[in-house]
């Protein structure tokens, strides 16, 4: 097992932008790291640079402390795990997983120990004698991660491994590589573009914009403590609402009337005229469901309610607003880079099931203002 370490990694691919941008990241020995971003932030050319399959242009690449700028993939001892599984269909499922091993040259008696105890982990131990085009898609995925922790590598590297699957064998998969992860304890390095998959897998994510590096926290961090506007926008599903707004004082004036800010919020926008105010929308409520002794520690305003959503046990309401300019351009920018048209048009707000909104009326909607992000609409920085 092994740390990595990057030290202002850059790369870049011709005289062109850079596809990775200075990114200083640590990972400790065991972690489970998650790079995410949307398509072409650079994300697989770093996992890339880190097993040895892309040169570095600058910066330095350590894994257990050695610098490895220089050395091949297989000097590195890394396992990589491809979108496309690349099983040898005309190889069992035995000597796909043995592969490695018997390209070091591993003695048979040590082989069939090793590949065994990797389809006894992995639940592949019926299959060992049948081709890949006879096993099922969540079969062939863990066949390709069996030929992964068959070497006892120092890291594994997956490129989305899931990407291929239907939604419920991700699911299912995505819960396979976290327990075999926390079982076997093994640095671990995971692409994605699925926010979902970035929340539930890693102990940490680092999310990466147009090559450069944006935050790296916890899940948990990165939902409540966004840095910026891009990582606001691209962590959570419905994303989190968007909405312009002056500052006057304590209270914001929005599309949606004003919202008070308590005294650390209040400080933190002092100085600024126009700001962008992000709430997520498990952040609204129906007012008339709202206590009153809660309804102090929020706002109420009125609004028309354009179409609802009822899935059982909640209900997503679209209330459109209008921006002025300025803001228009900022959240226009974000929406393409994040694919949400939706984000500079209207709120999405999640309601009780039971409550009885209808579309084209308008209604009382209560948001709690402690949960308010305020962003700086010029450099997209979360103020609070
Ligand atoms: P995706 O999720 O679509 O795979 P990504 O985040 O993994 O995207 P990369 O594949 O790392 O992104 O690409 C980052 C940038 O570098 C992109 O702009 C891409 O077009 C560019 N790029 C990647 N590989 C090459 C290459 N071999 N030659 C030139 N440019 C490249």
């Amino acid at each position: 097992m092994a740390a990595i370490t990057m030290n202002h990694i850059v790369k870049r691919y011709g005289d062109g932008f850079p596809a990775v941008n200075d990114v200083s990241l640590d990972i400790a020995d065991g972690e489970f790291m998650i790079l995410v971003g949307p398509s072409g932030c650079g994300k697989s050319t770093l996992l890339r640079m880190i097993v040895g399959l892309e040169d570095i242009t600058s910066g330095d690449m350590l894994i257990g402390g050695q610098r490895v700028n220089e050395k091949s993939p297989r000097e590195r001892n890394l396992s990589m795990v491809f979108q496309n599984y690349a099983l040898y269909p005309h190889l069992s499922v035995f000597e796909n997983i043995a592969f490695p091993l018997r390209l070091a040259g591993t003695s048979d008696a040590e082989v069939k120990k090793r590949v065994q105890d990797a389809a006894d982990v992995l639940e592949l131990r019926e299959h060992l004698e049948r081709k890949p085009a006879n096993l099922s898609g969540g079969q062939r995925q863990r066949v390709a991660m069996g030929r992964a922790i068959v070497r006892q590598a120092d890291a594994f590297l997956f490129d989305e491994p899931l990407s291929n699957l239907d939604a419920k064998l991700r699911g299912q998969m995505r819960t396979e590589i976290a327990r075999l992860q926390r079982r076997l304890g093994v640095t671990t390095v995971y692409v994605t573009h699925d926010q979902t998959e970035a929340m539930t897998l890693g102990d940490r994510v680092a999310v990466l914009r147009k090559g450069v590096l944006q935050q790296v926290a916890s899940p948990r961090e990165l939902y409540e403590q966004p840095v910026n506007l891009f990582v606001a926008g691209f962590i959570g599903s419905p994303p989190m609402n968007f909405l312009p707004a002056t500052v006057q004082g304590a209270a914001l004036r929005t599309p949606f009337g004003d919202l008070h800010l308590d005294d650390r919020r209040a400080k933190a926008v002092a100085g600024h005229d126009l700001v962008i105010v992000g709430l997520r929308p498990g952040h609204f409520e129906d007012a008339s469901l709202v206590e009153e002794d809660k309804r102090r520690h929020g706002s109420v305003f009125r609004a028309m309610v354009d179409v609802t959503e009822w899935l059982g046990d909640q209900q997503y309401a679209y209330i459109p607003f209008e921006a002025p300019a300025e803001i228009t351009a900022q959240l226009r920018d974000l929406s393409r880079e994040l694919d949400s048209d939706q984000m500079r048009t209207q709120a999405i707000v999640e309601i009780d099931a039971m409550s009885r909104l209808r579309e084209g009326r308008e209604a009382e909607f209560w948001v709690d203002t402690r949960k308010a992000h305020v962003f700086d609409p010029k450099t997209g920085t979360n103020l609070t």
